[in-house]
C-alpha cells in the first residue's frame, strides 16, 4: 500500500499527479509540464499549499464552501454518523434518520410548497433527475407529448449527458454527442456582451420574449419545462436585467410550463437570501441544489419539488435513483451545515456586513482602466475586462487571453479569482469578514494593474 503524505516534496507530488490523475476541464498535458498547485489544508477563507503559501479563496472552492473551511463540528458529525450508520439505501422501502431530517429541514427552508426532496450526489445528477421527472410528470398527467426542456446558451447545469445537454456551453456540446434530443436553447440575458444599443431593461424583455417565441414555435403541447440559473454562475456571474425574471415568470404561468430554478450556486445564502429564487422573485416548481447544501464538505445534491409535481410522481413508480441517494453521512453533514448557517446567523452577516462591504469594494474596481463593468449580487460578483470601456469592446486576441493572464496574476498575489473568458468572477465564503474583503479587493486591484501592464507590454490592448 502506498501512503502519500503532505510532506512529500511538491515536485514528487506533482509528478505522481501528472502520471495518474486526470484533471477535469483541463489540458492535462499542459498542466503536467507546469505542475498542479498542491492544496494541503484550509481554514476560514484561506487555503494552504504544499509550499506553505497562504491563499485567499475568492471562489469558496467551486462556489460551495459557504461556511468557510475547517469547521470542527462538521468533522464530528461525519465521524459520529460513520460510526452509527455509514451507509444504507432508501430503494427498498427503508429510510434513515439523516435523510428524513434533512428532507424536513429543506422543506422548511425552501419557499412556497417546495416540500419534497429527491437526492443526488451533486448538481449534474439532480438535473438529470429533473429532465426525467418533468417528462414523467407530463406523461402521467395525460400529456406525453410535452417532452422538450427549454434552456439557455451559456448556461451551466452540470457535466453528465443530461446536465451538459441542458447547459449551453458550446465547448462541452462539441465533445461526446450533445445535446441529447429534446433540449432547446434560447439566448442568455447578458446585456454587457450582447445588449447592443438597447437599454438593459429593453434587452431583458427581448431575451425573456425568446422563451414565449420558442414555446409558440415548438408548440405548447411539446414543451415540458424551462430551466435556468437565477443568476448565471459558471457562465460569468451574469446578473440579468431587472425586467427579465418577471417576464419569464409570466410566460411560464401563461403556458403552464414547469419552471426549474437551478440553485446549485445561488442556493444557501449566496445572493443574500436562502435561495436566489427569493432574491429574484421567482416561483419555481423544482429547485436544483448541491454545492453549498453541505458547504462542499460532502458530495450531495437534490431536486426540491413542489406539491403538484411530487403528487404525480409519487403516484407512479418513478424508475430512477442513485445508490448514494440521501447518503447518511452526506445528509448528516448537510444538516449540520444548515444548522451552522442558522446558529451563526450567516445570512445576517451577509446582509448587514459582508455583502454591502463587498459591493462597495467590488464596484470601486469599475474605475480601473481595464474594467468595463463590475457587477455584484449578494456574494457573487464579476468584472468584464475590456480594451475599450466606452464601447463595451471585446479584445481582438482570442477570448480568455486577458482573463487567463489576470487569473495568473491573482494566483501570484495569493488570491483565487476565476476567469470565464475575459470576465473575472468571485464568490468567496459567506463568512468572510471586512478585513478579508479589503484584502481581497486590494489583491484584485494589484492583479488588475499587473494584467494591464502585461497586456500593454504585449500589445494586447486592441479591441476586436
Ligand atoms: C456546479 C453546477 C452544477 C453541477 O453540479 P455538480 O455537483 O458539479 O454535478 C449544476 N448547476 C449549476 C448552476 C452549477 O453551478
Amino acid at each position: 500500500m502506498t501512503v502519500i503524505s503532505n510532506h512529500m516534496p511538491t515536485a514528487e507530488l506533482q509528478a505522481l499527479d501528472a502520471a495518474h490523475h486526470m484533471h477535469p476541464f483541463t489540458t492535462n498535458a499542459d498542466l503536467a509540464r507546469k505542475g498542479a498547485r498542491v492544496i494541503t489544508g484550509a481554514k476560514g477563507v484561506y487555503l494552504t499549499d504544499s509550499e506553505g503559501q497562504r491563499i485567499l479563496d475568492g471562489m469558496a472552492g467551486l462556489w460551495c464552501v459557504n461556511i468557510g473551511y475547517g469547521r470542527e463540528e462538521m468533522a464530528e458529525v461525519a465521524a459520529r454518523q460513520i460510526r452509527e450508520l455509514p451507509y444504507y439505501n432508501t430503494f427498498f422501502q427503508t429510510t434513515h434518520v439523516p435523510a428524513i431530517a434533512l428532507s424536513a429541514k429543506l422543506a422548511e427552508l425552501a419557499p412556497g410548497d417546495l416540500n419534497h426532496v429527491f437526492y443526488a450526489s451533486g448538481g449534474s445528477e439532480a438535473n438529470d433527475t429533473n429532465i426525467r421527472m418533468v417528462r414523467t410528470y407530463w406523461a402521467e398527467t395525460g400529456k406525453p407529448s410535452k417532452q422538450i426542456v427549454i434552456s439557455r446558451k451559456n448556461a451551466y447545469h452540470g457535466s453528465t449527458m443530461g446536465g451538459a445537454s441542458l447547459g449551453g456551453m458550446t465547448g462541452m456540446h462539441a465533445q461526446g454527442g450533445m445535446p441529447i434530443p429534446g433540449i432547446h436553447h434560447i439566448d442568455q440575458p447578458h446585456w454587457w456582451a450582447e445588449g447592443g444599443d438597447m437599454t438593459p431593461e429593453e434587452f431583458g424583455l427581448e431575451r425573456a420574449g425568446q422563451l414565449e417565441a420558442a414555446i409558440l414555435e415548438l408548440g405548447e403541447d411539446n414543451v415540458a419545462a424551462f430551466i435556468a440559473e437565477p443568476v448565471q454562475g459558471a457562465g460569468g456571474v451574469i446578473v440579468p436585467p431587472e425586467s427579465y425574471w418577471p417576464e419569464i415568470q409570466r410566460i411560464c404561468d401563461k403556458y403552464e410550463i414547469l419552471l426549474i430554478a437551478d440553485e446549485v450556486i445561488t442556493g444557501f445564502g449566496r445572493t443574500g437570501n436562502w435561495f436566489g429564487s427569493q432574491t429574484l422573485g421567482i416561483r419555481p416548481h423544482i429547485m436544483t441544489v448541491a454545492k453549498a447544501l453541505s458547504s462542499g464538505y460532502q458530495p450531495i445534491g437534490a431536486s426540491i419539488v413542489c406539491d403538484k409535481v411530487a403528487k404525480v410522481i409519487d403516484a407512479c413508480e418513478f424508475n430512477h435513483g442513485y445508490t448514494y441517494h440521501g447518503h447518511p453521512v452526506a445528509a448528516a453533514v448537510a444538516l449540520k451545515n444548515l444548522e451552522i448557517m442558522e446558529e451563526d446567523d450567516i445570512l445576517g452577516h451577509v446582509r448587514d456586513v459582508a455583502a454591502p462591504h463587498l459591493k462597495q469594494g467590488w464596484e470601486s474596481l469599475a474605475d480601473h482602466p481595464l474594467v468595463g463593468e463590475a457587477r455584484i449580487i449578494g456574494m457573487m460578483g464579476s468584472i468584464a475586462l475590456t480594451p475599450d470601456k466606452g464601447r463595451r469592446a471585446a479584445f481582438a486576441a482570442e477570448a480568455g487571453t486577458a482573463g487567463y493572464i489576470c487569473r495568473e496574476r491573482c494566483f501570484a498575489n495569493d488570491l483565487v479569482m476565476r476567469h470565464v473568458g475575459d470576465r473575472m468572477i468571485i464568490a468567496p465564503p459567506l463568512v468572510i469578514n471586512r478585513d478579508e474583503i479589503d484584502l481581497l479587493i486590494s489583491r484584485a486591484r494589484t492583479a488588475l494593474d499587473e494584467t494591464h501592464a502585461e497586456l500593454k507590454a504585449r500589445d494586447l490592448m486592441q479591441a476586436a
